[in-house]
Parts: structure tokens; C-alpha cells; sequence
């Protein structure tokens, strides 16, 4: 998948992390040092650290904090950071009704079984804007699909592209089905369709290694867009399985024997199952972990279900 090495200016500094806790991406400035996403609230002691680091900004104050969309593993370190750092905090507008209603339903935080900290923003940010962040003119772009009030960050410059989960090197960002959310699927092609168009040299997801070789990333995009349109069970099982693996991170390790339970108890499985699969709790269950067993994303394990 890494194909060409990307290169980015010195200013950019991309903290790679994992698919519990976004990438965090420090844009060094003369003016200020600003954060792009604070990573899962499980990390916020990681989060910290890495940003004290002499690759990160030592000693020296943070500036701002921005969210490219307000999902638990892109903004779960935002309570922490701002504890720490006293910074202001800027979310795409269509995120802060949202943050307002602190609604664990439409956040996808207890809905899904993952947390974070409530926090205060103090800026909104509209597609459409430029902003100067590490020295750095980013232009704001509206992404809906995976979440609708998402926004990515372009450097005009150096046509790099801070996708957060609208674009992965393979994917993207899980997406609700039609008959969930109509807008989601066309708004994800269209999402591909406007970032397509910007002929980017480099793209700095929100999970996996900055990747150079864009073309090959959007037409495996368009690929799953296609195979997504042309069946809506498929991704119903593919948005379970990612909030499933998901929960299996943050918990390090699920009891097998309390798993039908559990897709009762937590409210995406128990919708999904009613609408899409009308299975008893137990077959969904046993489903799923089949299902992560044959990805390689789970194994089971003295009763336990545990990441492989
Ligand atoms: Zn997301």
C-alpha cells in the first residue's frame, strides 16, 4: 500500500497512531502550533505525551485544536488537551449542534458503546474558509458520508489533503445505510467525486501512514461505494463489524458468552438486526464474530473474544 514514500513540509508532523485513536497531525507554526484531532479518550495520556515530545512541541504552547468531524476517536482527547493546554477548540458547524445536544445517539458514543469526554468548543469552522495553521493555508472542504457534518483540510501549495475518515489508503470511514440516513451513500461518492478532482500529491488519513499513491486509494474508494449502493445489508454488516472490532480495541477483550446480550443491550446492533437481519440476538452475535474471525480482525479465546 505504500507504494511512493510522501514527502511533507517540515512543519507538518503526522503522529501515526491506530484504529482506536485517530491520527493526531501537529501543524508547527511561527504563529502557534495548531492539532489536528485528539485521538479516543482511552489515549489521552498517549496523546499528551506525544505532543510534549521535542517531535512534538516540547514545552511550547498549543494554539488551537481542530476536529475534521466530531466522532469518539477524533475527538475523545479534546477534554484533556484543552485541561491542558487551555486552547481553544474549532469543529466543522455542522458538528456543533451536535456537541450542544451532547446526544450519545447522533455522536455514535453510547449508541455504539464508546466514550468520550464532554468538552466545550469555541470556534466553528465553515467549508468554504482558509485558514493559516503551521505557516500553511488550508482550505476547509465539505466531505459528508461517513459522518455529515465532516470536514478535510487542503493545502493548495502542496496539494496535500488532511482526510480525517473520508478517505483511508484502503476505504473509509464505516457509512449508515439508505434506509438509515439517505443522504450518506451519494453524499460519499460525491465526497470521492470533489476530491478526485483536486489532484492531490499526498493524503494524511485519519488511521494508516500518509499515502502518496491517491489514485489507487480513491478507485478502491469508488469500488466499495459501488459495492455498497448495490446492497444496503452489506453495509449494515460492514458498519457492525467496525463498531464491533472498535469495541473490541477499547476494551482489549469481550466474554463470548455475553456477546447475544450485548448486540440486545447496545442500541446499533438492536437497531440494525430489527431493520436489516431480523436474526435472534444469539445467530447476529455468533455472525459477527464469525465475520471478524474470517477478516482476521478477531480470534476467540478461552471464552474470551480478543483482537488478533
Ligand atoms: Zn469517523
Amino acid at each position: 500500500m505504500s507504494g511512493i514514500a510522501p514527502t511533507l513540509p517540515p512543519q507538518v508532523r503526522v503522529f501515526v497512531r491506530d484504529w482506536l485513536s485517530s491520527n493526531n497531525i501537529l501543524l508547527k507554526g511561527r504563529e502557534g502550533h495548531v492539532l489536528i484531532d485528539s485521538g479516543y479518550a482511552r489515549h489521552a495520556p498517549l496523546t499528551l505525551a506525544l505532543l510534549a515530545t521535542p517531535q512534538g512541541i516540547g514545552a511550547a504552547p498549543l494554539a488551537r485544536l481542530v476536529n475534521t468531524h466530531c466522532h469518539s476517536d477524533h475527538m475523545g482527547g479534546n477534554a484533556a488537551i484543552k485541561a491542558r493546554y487551555g486552547c481553544p477548540i474549532a469543529l466543522p458547524d455542522g458538528e456543533a449542534p451536535l456537541i450542544d445536544a451532547w446526544d450519545e445517539n447522533t455522536l455514535l458514543l453510547a449508541y455504539a458503546d464508546q466514550r468520550a469526554d464532554r468538552f466545550a468548543y469555541d470556534e466553528v469552522i465553515r467549508a468554504g474558509e482558509t485558514h493559516v495553521w503551521g505557516d500553511l493555508e488550508w482550505q476547509a472542504l465539505a466531505a459528508p458520508g461517513h459522518d455529515m457534518g465532516a470536514l478535510v483540510f487542503f493545502n493548495p501549495e502542496h496539494r496535500i489533503l488532511i482526510s480525517g475518515d473520508a478517505l483511508w489508503a484502503n476505504g473509509y470511514g464505516f457509512v449508515m445505510p439508505r434506509e438509515v440516513d439517505p443522504r450518506a451513500l451519494p453524499a460519499t461518492r460525491a465526497t470521492l467525486e470533489m476530491l478526485a478532482a483536486l489532484e492531490l500529491r499526498v493524503v494524511i488519513p485519519g488511521h494508516g501512514e500518509p499515502f502518496a499513491d491517491v489514485g489507487a486509494a480513491l478507485a478502491r474508494a469508488f469500488a466499495r461505494t459501488a459495492a455498497f449502493e448495490a446492497d444496503s445489508l452489506r453495509v449494515a454488516r460492514h458498519a457492525l463489524k467496525a463498531v464491533l472490532t472498535f469495541a473490541l480495541l477499547d476494551q482489549r477483550r469481550l466474554p463470548l458468552c455475553d456477546m447475544p446480550a450485548y448486540v440486545e443491550r447496545i442500541g446499533i446492533y438492536r437497531d440494525f438486526n430489527a431493520r436489516f437481519f431480523r436474526l435472534s440476538p444469539s445467530e447476529l452475535a455468533e455472525r459477527l464474530v464469525a465475520e471478524l474471525e474470517k477478516v482476521h480482525a478477531a480470534r476467540r479465546e478461552d471464552g474470551w473474544l480478543v483482537p488478533a
